[in-house]
């Protein structure tokens, strides 16, 4: 098990920048997941810190060990491909082997180490097949135990479930935090998929266009997002322009040119002290801290009129779009809770937004 440490690393590619001054440090024993659209430097960097690339600028370290440019098989990490990066024509039992071979463990050891890590992830009897008859998912299992067969002292995944259908997505995660936690070994995992990240991680950096915008947990991310890129890419969210007007009490005064009456704002763990009477800036609230009512509300703050536009049905939850004005429409989301309680397009309703729901962000 091992810490692994980036200290403003970059990476250039010609003309391109890929990464650019990341700094992070990752615990033992800690899913850490890299999220962010494609194109954003997610490879790049799990690449920097595997060594098959070595920075521009800036150290890699494992534990206080200086790895910037230690090629990849001195390393001892284990890699999961994309696209799994299996020997198709070999058994599961070769496939598997391969990395023990390559460090000379001996027939015996070998034989019981790839049997081991093939039960953990539930392929045992699959052990003489041949890879190219297995489904995706049990490819995947065969990509997991090759990497998991050398002990490595930190698991890299990039991507890993993107070739698989939505059920088997959900089955995998499950099964590979199941691995990770037996194991207890330090994780990198790289998705463009926000819910994967949400649920798997311990922490989380959000990348953009070669940068790390946030780090942190799970709940920091979506809770407390610090920007607009971070808040509209992690679940969903209604942003609007805003100025900040004045303090009042323990409330923050805002107008918001679209929505036309003032926003009352909480300033719960966000500094809003901190901006200047005029500063124009962005208020974000989650669809599921909206309430929507078709009574009046008369005696709320932060209470809109408006016409709903659309209601969509998930299943476990029901999105209602309120038409408040021609620029306006605002989302909101709801448990599932019976045909009686969703509102039919067309009615009039009232949304209210609480003062402590409202998160408020620079504008890009
Ligand atoms: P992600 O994994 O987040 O989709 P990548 O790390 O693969 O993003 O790519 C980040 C940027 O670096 C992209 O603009 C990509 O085109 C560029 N890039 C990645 N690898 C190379 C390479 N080997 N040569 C040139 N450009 C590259
Ligand atoms: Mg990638």
């Amino acid at each position: 098990m091992s810490t692994v440490n980036l200290s403003t690393i970059t990476k250039q590619f010609g003309d391109v920048t890929a990464v650019r001054n990341l700094d992070l440090l990752i615990e033992e024993g800690e899913f850490f997941t890299f999220l962010g659209p494609s194109g954003c430097g997610k490879t790049t960097t799990l690449r920097m810190i595997a060594g098959f690339y070595y920075p521009t600028r800036g150290k890699v370290k494992f534990n206080d060990k200086d790895m910037t440019t230690v090629p990849p098989e001195k390393r001892n990490t284990g890699m999961v491909f994309q696209n799994y990066a299996l020997f198709p024509h070999m058994t599961v039992f070769e496939n598997v082997a391969f990395g023990l071979k390559v460090r000379k463990v001996n027939k015996t050891d070998m034989r019981k180490r790839v049997e081991d890590v093939l039960k953990k992830v539930r392929l045992d009897s699959f052990i003489q097949r041949q890879v190219s008859q297995l489904s995706g998912g049990q490819q995947q299992r065969v990509a997991l135990a090759r990497a998991l067969v050398i002990e490595p002292d930190i698991l890299l995944l990039d991507e890993p479930l993107s070739n698989l259908d939505a059920r088997l997505r959900d089955e995998m995660r499950t099964e590979i935090l199941r691995l990770q936690r037996e194991y207890g070994i330090t994780t990198i995992y790289v998705t463009h998929d926000q819910v994967e990240a949400l649920t798997m991680s311990d922490r989380i950096a959000v990348f953009k266009d070669g940068e790390c915008q946030q780090m942190g947990t799970p709940t920091d991310i979506y809770n407390e997002p610090v920007n607009d890129f971070v808040a509209e890419f992690i679940g969903e969210t209604n942003l609007s322009p805003v100025t900040f007007k004045e303090k009042q009490e323990a409330e923050f005064i805002f107008h918001s040119e679209p929505l036309e009456s003032p926003i009352r704002v909480k300033d719960s763990k966000q500094n809003i002290a901190a901006y200047d009477e005029g500063d124009e800036l962005l208020i974000s609230i989650r669809p599921e801290a909206i309430h929507v009512s078709d009574t009046a509300l008369t005696d709320q703050h932060n209470v809109w009129t408006g016409e709903v536009s659309l209601v969509q049905f998930t299943g476990a939850s029901v999105h209602t779009f309120i038409k408040i004005n021609e620029e306006t429409t605002i989302r909101a989301t709801g448990l599932n809770q019976g045909p009686s309680t969703y509102f039919e397009e067309g009615t009039t309703v009232r949304v209210h937004m609480p003062e402590d729901q409202i998160r408020v962000i620079p504008r890009a």
